[in-house]
């Protein structure tokens, strides 16, 4: 007589989710074992992914089969040493096995071209996260996965601690789903209006969202497990934004050209050193600064005919508008309604501090062009004067992409509550708790790979042994 199967539930379609569902499918095969592993996803099919669809998913890697030396230590840095150690270890070490694991699945990777400043490298599977989500979800369907859509989880079940299945929300009515073990891989809370504002403040609810796919993010396998009493991890202060063009309507429109001219507020006045780092150093303090502190929660990049001359600048702009553009500053200024005498003079102030030699200028690099010290704020580098026409302005806004507050896992993925697994919970991407200040950049992806992966493995295993 056949053992009756267990069942395993994993919560979300992104890249931790299909890593995990995949995983533990051909885990359960090759012991032998008779486990069913279903994903249930809030989105309907064509929408689901959540952030991982809309996301090009550059992972830092130096070559597919390798991380740079200094990854671990990279992390800590990024984190300001708050990070687990042990966790970004993990990390370094199981990533080329899992970069290897999802090409034999028909993932291609390729070493993209960046931004401008080029940063650490990475690679990209071709086609972004669109094609690791349909490819990822082919195999694992072809592993015999089994996917329901329009099913939103919001409680967990547990029975002596152990955890025995969720509730789920499908066709407007609660539905109790069993589950020997659940894989939680349903992201951040972006999308959640009462938590952002509770976490960043009031305003934090109007936040733009990057994607079309961040709206999923809602904070309830969060709160799920939280409500068992799974620990908190994470900067709940913390969160990934970009600076967006406020004007388009297209997915993720960044204009990372601000580092070459100036960034103002609605006023015409600087408010930040708009070259303090490579634009992956500067970009979530940029949004979130134009979100929270300036009037209107809008801003301007600034900048002149120099930019066009900028080698393959357009790489830069992500927009599907152009930028706004006049023959003086003036006329810019009216153009984008903002007092034309106060930009003058921020621009004159501005131009006047850029002693530097302009022909050390360079966009690929902390070129260290800084201006005079007398500027405040200072600019750090690329300090070049705005002044040759014609004029370009980009008007901006702070759009979020994920948070960083979340559950409290340890390397094999699982849960913690009182500093010991939850029996049968694991959780795995942009819901557990590991980044801390800034998101170290190409890593949010990689790490939902990585820990889905390793939480299938682990919660079939332990479902072997029981
Ligand atoms: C435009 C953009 C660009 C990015 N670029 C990069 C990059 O280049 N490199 C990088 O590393 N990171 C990047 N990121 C971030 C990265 O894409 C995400 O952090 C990562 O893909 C998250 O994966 P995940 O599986 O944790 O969550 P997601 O991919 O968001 O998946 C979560 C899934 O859970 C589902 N879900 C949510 N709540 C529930 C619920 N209650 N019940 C059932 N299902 C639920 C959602 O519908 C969704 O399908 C980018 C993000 C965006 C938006």
């Amino acid at each position: 007589m056949s053992a009756t199967p267990r069942n395993l539930l994993v919560v979300g379609q992104g890249a931790a989710g299909l890593a995990a569902a995949l995983s533990a499918a051909e885990e359960a095969r090759k012991r032998g074992s008779p486990i069913r592993v279903t994903v249930i996803d809030k989105a309907s099919a064509d929408e689901a992914g959540g952030n991982t669809r809309w996301s090009p998913s550059y992972m830092r890697m130096a070559t597919p089969d390798r991380v740079e030396p200094g990854f671990v230590h990279d992390m800590l840095v990024a984190t300001r040493f708050q990070g687990d150690k042990s966790y970004f270890a993990r990390l370094a070490d199981d990533t080329p096995a899992t970069v290897a694991w999802t090409a034999s699945h028909g993932v291609d990777f390729i070493q993209p071209t960046y931004y401008l400043a080029k940063g650490p490298p990475r690679i990209q599977p071709a086609g972004g996260g669109a094609a690791l989500v349909k490819t990822l979800t082919y195999a694992a369907r072809q592993a015999g996965v089994i996917f329901h859509h329009g099913c939103v989880a919001h409680e967990l079940l547990a029975e002596s601690g152990r955890i025995t299945g969720l509730v789920a929300m499908r066709h407007g009515a609660d539905e109790i789903i069993s589950a020997d073990a659940v894989i939680l891989a349903c992201g951040g809370f972006q999308g959640n209006g009462d938590m952002m504002r509770k976490h960043f403040g009031p305003g934090a609810e109007t936040m733009q969202l990057l994607s079309p796919g961040t709206r999923f993010g809602t904070g309830e396998g969060i709160r799920m497990a939280l409500a068992l009493g799974a620990a908190r991890a994470g900067d709940w202060n913390g969160m990934h934004a970009e600076p967006v063009d406020a004007r388009a309507k297209n997915s993720a429109p960044v204009v990372l050209v601000y580092p070459y001219g100036i960034v103002v507020d609605r006023q015409g006045r600087r408010f930040v050193d708009e070259g303090a780092g490579f634009v992956h150093e500067t970009w979530e303090w940029l949004a979130r600064d134009v979100h929270f502190k300036t009037p209107g929660s809008k801003a301007y990049a600034i900048l002149d005919s120099r930019l066009l001359e900028i080698a393959d600048y357009q790489r830069a702009i992500r927009s599907e508008v152009p930028a706004v553009r006049a023959d003086t500053l003036a006329a810019l200024a009216r153009l984008i309604e903002v007092d034309a005498e106060t930009l003058g003079a921020t621009v004159a102030v501005y131009n006047a501090a850029c002693v530097g030699d302009p022909k050390i200028f360079d966009a690929t690099r902390c070129d260290g062009l800084a201006a005079s010290s007398v500027l405040k704020p200072p600019k750090s580098n690329w300090a070049r004067a705005v002044v040759i026409p014609p004029f370009f302005a980009y008007p901006l806004v702070g759009a979020v992409a994920y948070t960083f507050g979340g559950l409290a896992t340890d390397d094999h993925a699982r849960v913690l509550r009182d500093d010991a697994p939850i029996p049968g919970l694991y959780a795995a991407g942009e819901m557990t708790g590991h980044f801390y200040d800034t998101a170290p950049n190409a890593v949010s992806v990689l790490r939902a790979l990585v820990f889905g992966r390793i939480a299938g493995r682990k919660a079939v295993a332990e479902l072997g042994a029981r």
